[in-house]
């Protein structure tokens, strides 16, 4: 395929030419070796130019109301003139094998927007491989020229963790719940989160909803102060997707805090930690990558495994070997 040279997609994706920037993602998915090299010089030619979006990560778990509010507020966003990319993180959708963020019926309204792009989750073996996809799949965006890229992800396990770890806004979307509920929160969760957004704060969950707001806002103001955060951050909110309730305060609330880190060095400096830690788990996943592919040691890996798994060895012991080989 001619047209997917890095230099013929290069200029599309700078003009925002959108099936480019699909394309592109469908490059950066791809598990072929041409492919990964075209990928990774693609992904350098554009780095240059230096575009930026808000990468805003939103969590949640099923049924929530995630698609529901991406969608009102994707709306929302376009209608100021801005254009809105949404990823979908989910790793659930290897095992399950059809992704429910891959869901055609969802976000209707927001995929018919020329203004919004909408990529759901790639069938995808490991975590690994779903950050690098997202993360590459980001800076593409970004170099098309979108504004905003929402980084959509059901709260499972460490996706939540991957996600923090490639956004500058991490958003948790919760529902309205009784006071045991909240304490079955992870803290972790709590601890990542920037905004958290109580949906379905309208009709009959309204009161629910506005105690809840009150038992988070009064969980966050334990947690230890960071850094990164003016006065009264984290914070919660109320929001109604459905209704489209809310949805102009938590945009105030998100640009609010973005500004005052920018304007306090700390947005840049997360953004160039959040490089290191990739570039180095590249070179990690990479390393990993060429030790499985040499036979020598892949049968070594294996016979030291075996007697690690046997008890023979122990495994730090059998690991010191392994390492030494490798040095020497
Ligand atoms: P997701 O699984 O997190 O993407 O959740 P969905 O957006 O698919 O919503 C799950 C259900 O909650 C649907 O039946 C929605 O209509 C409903 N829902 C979503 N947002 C709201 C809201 O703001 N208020 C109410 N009452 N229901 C909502």
């Amino acid at each position: 395929m001619t047209d997917q040279s890095p230099a013929d997609l290069a200029p599309r994706i700078l003009a925002s030419d959108r099936r480019a920037l699909a394309r592109a993602i469908t490059l950066v998915e791809s598990g072929r070796a041409e492919h990964r090299a075209q990928a990774v010089e693609l992904l350098d030619t554009l780095a240059g130019e230096g575009r930026q979006a808000l990468r805003i990560g939103l969590s949640g778990t099923p049924g929530v109301g995630k698609s529901t509010f991406i969608e009102a507020f994707g709306m929302m966003l376009t209608g100021k003139g801005l254009k809105v990319a949404v990823l979908a993180v989910d790793p659930s959708s290897a095992r399950s094998g059809g992704s429910i963020l891959g869901d055609k019926t969802r976000m209707e309204r927001l995929s018919r927007d020329p203004n919004a792009f909408i990529r759901p989750s790639p069938s995808q073996a490991h975590l690994g491989g779903v950050a690098r996809r997202t993360r590459e799949a980001v800076s593409l965006c970004e170099a098309a020229g979108f504004d905003v890229v929402l980084i959509e992800t059901v709260g499972v396990g460490q996706s939540e963790t991957l996600v923090a770890e490639m956004v500058d806004l991490f958003v948790l979307l919760m529902a309205p719940a009784g006071g045991d509920e909240l304490q079955g929160v992870k803290r972790g969760i709590m601890e990542m989160a920037d905004l958290i957004l109580v949906n379905k704060a309208d009709g009959d969950l309204k009161p629910a909803a506005m105690r809840t707001v009150s038992d988070y806002a009064g969980a966050l103001r334990l947690l230890r102060k960071r850094p990164q955060d003016p006065e009264g951050f984290p914070k919660a909110l109320p929001v109604s997707a459905m209704e489209e309730n809310g949805l102009e305060k938590a945009w105030e609330e998100m640009t609010a805090l973005a500004e005052w880190r920018r304007a306090n060095g700390h947005f840049d400096q997360r953004r160039a930690e959040q490089a290191r830690h990739w570039f180095e788990a590249e070179v990690r996943e990479g390393l990993l990558a060429r030790l499985r592919r040499d036979p020598e040691i892949r049968a070594k890996m294996r016979e030291l495994g075996d007697a690690v798994a046997s008890g023979e060895s122990a495994a730090s012991a059998a690991a010191a070997v392994m390492l030494e080989q490798l040095g020497g």
